[in-house]
C-alpha cells in the first residue's frame, strides 16, 4: 500500500488533495504517514482521523492542547512546532506532498527529499529561494519532484516524451487576476478585498492577491527556469484571461503544444498523485464550443512591475531568489495589514534587492539550506526596516 504525508492539509491544495484521496479509496487505499496545519486545528483532526494518520502536527506550539484534545482516543500522534514539522518529514513516506505557504515550506520537502520520496510540490517558494539545492537533494537520493503549480504541470506533461534540447521556449499563462480590468491609475487605491477576488481560480488569499499583482507569475517566471533549466529569455508570460490554456511548450521544429483544462488544482495534483498514470479526475472537461472563444495578450509591464523584477532576479541568479521571495512575503503581510498600498508593493522588493546587491550578498550561489535560510531573514529584516523608514 502506497504510504504519503501532506504538508499544508488545511489549506486550499491540501484540501484539494485531501478530497483526491478520499475520492480514491481514502484509508483503504493510501497509508497515511503524517499531516500537518497550522491554526485550523480542527480541521487537522478531522482529516488525520478520515485517513487514520499516524501523526498530526501543527505548525503553532500554542495549538497542541487543542489538537490533542481533537484527536483524544483517536490512537493518532500530535505534535507541533517547526522541529515537529521537520521530524514528521523525516518520517518515510512514498509520496509527499509540499503545500505549505511561503518559505516555510522549504524545510520541510527538502528534508522529505532525503528519505527519496516523491515530492508533489505546490509549494513554488521552494524553487525560488532553493531551486538548484533541492534538485540536487533530490538526485542525491535517487527522489523525484513533480510540478503541481498548474502552469508547471503543463509544462511538464506536454514535454513527456520529448527532447528538452528541442525547446524552444516556454510560455506560461497568468489571468491577469482580480485587477487585470482596472484602470491603471485606480490601481494605487485597491483595497485587500479588492485584490482577493480571482476571477477564475479558488485559491488561499496570499497567492490569490500575488496574482493580482503579479508576484505569483514572478515567482513562476523563476521557477519554471529552475525546474525546466531553460534560459530566461526562452519563458515567456502571456496574459489569458479565461484561464483554459495553462502553458504552453514551442519546439524547435515551430510546434506548439499547449496544454487546456478546467481552472482546478485537482487536475495537477491528480497528475502527480496518479502519475506516471492518468486515473479519472472529478475535474470539469471542457466544451469549447460553449466556451467559443480564447483571448491572450502580453502582458503591460506598467501594470505589472513583478515580471520585469524575476527577470533580473533570474539574470543575477545566486540567493536573488531567496531575497525577492522574502520581500514579496514581507510586502504582502504588509499590504494585507494596510501598512503598504497595492502598488508599493513592487517598489519595496525592488528596495530590497538593492540594498542586498549593495551588500554583495547576491549573486553567490547558496551551498546549504541554512544559507538560504539566513538570506531570507536577511532580506525580510531590510524590507522591514524600509516600510519603518518610510512610515518616518
Ligand atoms: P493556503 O494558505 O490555503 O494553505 C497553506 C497551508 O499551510 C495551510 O495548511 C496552513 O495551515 C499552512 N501554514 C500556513 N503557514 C504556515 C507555517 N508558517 N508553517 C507551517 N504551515 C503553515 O495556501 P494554498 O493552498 O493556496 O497554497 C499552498 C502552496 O501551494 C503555496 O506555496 C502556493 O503558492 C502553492 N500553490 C497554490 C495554488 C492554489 O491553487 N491554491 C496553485 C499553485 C500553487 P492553516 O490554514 O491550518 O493555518
Ligand atoms: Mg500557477
Amino acid at each position: 500500500m502506497r504510504s504519503l504525508s501532506v504538508f499544508g492539509a488545511t489549506g486550499s491544495i491540501g484540501e484539494s488533495t485531501f478530497d483526491l484521496l478520499q475520492r480514491q479509496g481514502g484509508r483503504a487505499a493510501f497509508r497515511t504517514v503524517a499531516l500537518t496545519g497550522g491554526r485550523n486545528v480542527a480541521r487537522l483532526a478531522e482529516q488525520a482521523r478520515a485517513l487514520g494518520a499516524e501523526v498530526a502536527v501543527t505548525a503553532h506550539e500554542e495549538c497542541l492542547a487543542e489538537l490533542r484534545a481533537a484527536l483524544a482516543g483517536s490512537g493518532i500522534a500530535a505534535a507541533a512546532g517547526t522541529s515537529a514539522l521537520l521530524e514528521a518529514a523525516d518520517r518515510p513516506a512514498d509520496w509527499v506532498m509540499s503545500a505549505i505557504v511561503g518559505a516555510a515550506g522549504l524545510a520541510p520537502g527538502f528534508r522529505a527529499l532525503a528519505h527519496g520520496a516523491t515530492l508533489a510540490l505546490a509549494n513554488k517558494e521552494s524553487l525560488v529561494t532553493a531551486g538548484p539545492l533541492l534538485l540536487a537533494e533530490a538526485a542525491r537520493h535517487g527522489a523525484r519532484i513533480l510540478p503541481v503549480d498548474s502552469e508547471h504541470s503543463a509544462v511538464f506533461q506536454a514535454l513527456v516524451g520529448e527532447d528538452i534540447a528541442a525547446v524552444e521556449r516556454i510560455i506560461i499563462t497568468a489571468s491577469g487576476g482580480a485587477l487585470r480590468d482596472w484602470p491603471l491609475e485606480r490601481l494605487v487605491q485597491a483595497s485587500v478585498a479588492d485584490a482577493s477576488r480571482h476571477p477564475n481560480w479558488s485559491m488561499g488569499q496570499r497567492i490569490t492577491i500575488d496574482s493580482a499583482s503579479m508576484f505569483n507569475k514572478a515567482l513562476e517566471l523563476i521557477e519554471t527556469h529552475e525546474y525546466f533549466g531553460v534560459a530566461p529569455d526562452r519563458i515567456e508570460v502571456l496574459v489569458h484571461p479565461e484561464s483554459i490554456v495553462h502553458a504552453l511548450v514551442g519546439f524547435a521544429d515551430g510546434a506548439l503544444m499547449a496544454h487546456l483544462g478546467a481552472p482546478d488544482m485537482r487536475h495537477a495534483i491528480g497528475y502527480a498523485l496518479n502519475w506516471p498514470a492518468r486515473a479519472p479526475l472529478p475535474v470539469a472537461r471542457l466544451d469549447l464550443a460553449a466556451l467559443g472563444r480564447l483571448s491572450f495578450q502580453a502582458p503591460d509591464p506598467l501594470r505589472w512591475p513583478a515580471l520585469r523584477l524575476a527577470r533580473e532576479v533570474m539574470a543575477s541568479g545566486g540567493t536573488a531568489g531567496a531575497v525577492f521571495n522574502a520581500a514579496k512575503e514581507v510586502a504582502l503581510d504588509s499590504f494585507i495589514s494596510g501598512q503598504v498600498g497595492f502598488m508599493d508593493m513592487s517598489g519595496l522588493v525592488e528596495a530590497t534587492l538593492d540594498k542586498m546587491v549593495a551588500r554583495q550578498s547576491l549573486g553567490k550561489a547558496a551551498t546549504s539550506l541554512d544559507m538560504v535560510l539566513q538570506t531570507d531573514a536577511e532580506a525580510r529584516a531590510v524590507a522591514r526596516a524600509l516600510i519603518g523608514q518610510n512610515k518616518d
